[in-house]
């Protein structure tokens, strides 16, 4: 019942001639019959891939966004200016953005609540660290990033929000976490949900990212609560991304 996504994460990669080429390239290889495919691209991209990828089935967004709608906040985009370049989604509260720039979970859940005034599909980044992983947190942390999030949007928040639960020990770093102990999380915190609202958690796309690449993404999406990837590196490359996505089963 929940679509496949998958989602590349470009991060602050590429030069103008790199995105022409792989935007054309995901546009002649990317089957998205039965799948949701979004590019998240840099903000200076963003007119290149919506001339690109218009008229296509493949959405494209933006990696942040700032909660206000205009004002003095130098270096900042707002989500109207996002809109006026045709994203449908914004990332928020990706690892690097709560680890580099000091995004807390009070300020995720501020954009994530802007992003769905804004009619902008968020897509929530929430996981653990290696050393919460080592202390046996795991559940608690997620718990507490998406529960912060939950306070703010309630339920009918999150039944127009995606999540996309990213190890941190395994964003960037090639260590994929096992498709079990993946599943394991999903389906932890999908029954976390649950406890507020069955119907919503069910329906509630749940991507995983870390280190995917197209070797191991059919193994970890068939699992039964990961519906998807969120895929920062191998996005960076035509046929790993290609794969990814033609690996998402329907
Ligand atoms: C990411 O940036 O969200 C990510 C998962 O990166 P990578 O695939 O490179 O681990």
């Amino acid at each position: 019942m929940r679509t496949p996504f998958i989602a590349a994460n470009w991060k602050m990669n590429g030069t103008r001639s790199e995105v022409a080429e792989l935007l054309a390239g995901f546009k002649a290889g990317i089957n998205t019959e039965g799948r949701q495919v979004a590019i998240f691209a840099p903000f200076v991209f963003l007119p290149a891939v919506q001339e690109a990828l218009q008229g296509s089935d493949i959405a494209w967004g933006a990696q942040n966004a700032h909660k206000e709608a205009s004002g003095a906040y130098t270096g900042e985009v707002s989500l109207g200016m996002l809109k006026e370049f045709g994203c449908q989604y914004v990332l928020a509260g990706h690892s690097e953005r709560r680890t580099l720039f000091g995004e807390t979970d009070y300020i995720v859940a501020d954009k994530v609540a802007a992003a769905l005034a804004a009619g902008v599909t968020p897509v929530l980044c929430i996981g653990e660290t290696l050393q919460e992983r080592e202390q046996g947190i795991t559940g608690e942390v997620c718990r507490r990033q998406l529960g912060t999030v939950l306070d703010v949007v309630g339920v009918e928040g999150f039944r127009k929000l995606v999540v996309a639960y990213e190890p941190v020990w395994a964003i960037g770093t090639g260590k994929t976490a096992t498709p079990e102990q993946a599943q394991e999380t999903h389906a932890e915190l999908r029954a976390f949900l649950a406890e507020t609202d069955a119907d919503m958690a069910a329906g509630l796309q749940i991507l995983y990212g870390g280190s995917m690449k197209a070797a191991n993404a059919a193994e970890l999406m068939a699992q039964s609560d990961i519906d998807g990837g969120l895929v920062g590196g191998a996005s960076l490359k035509v046929d790993e991304f290609t794969g990814i996505c033609n690996a998402a089963a329907r």
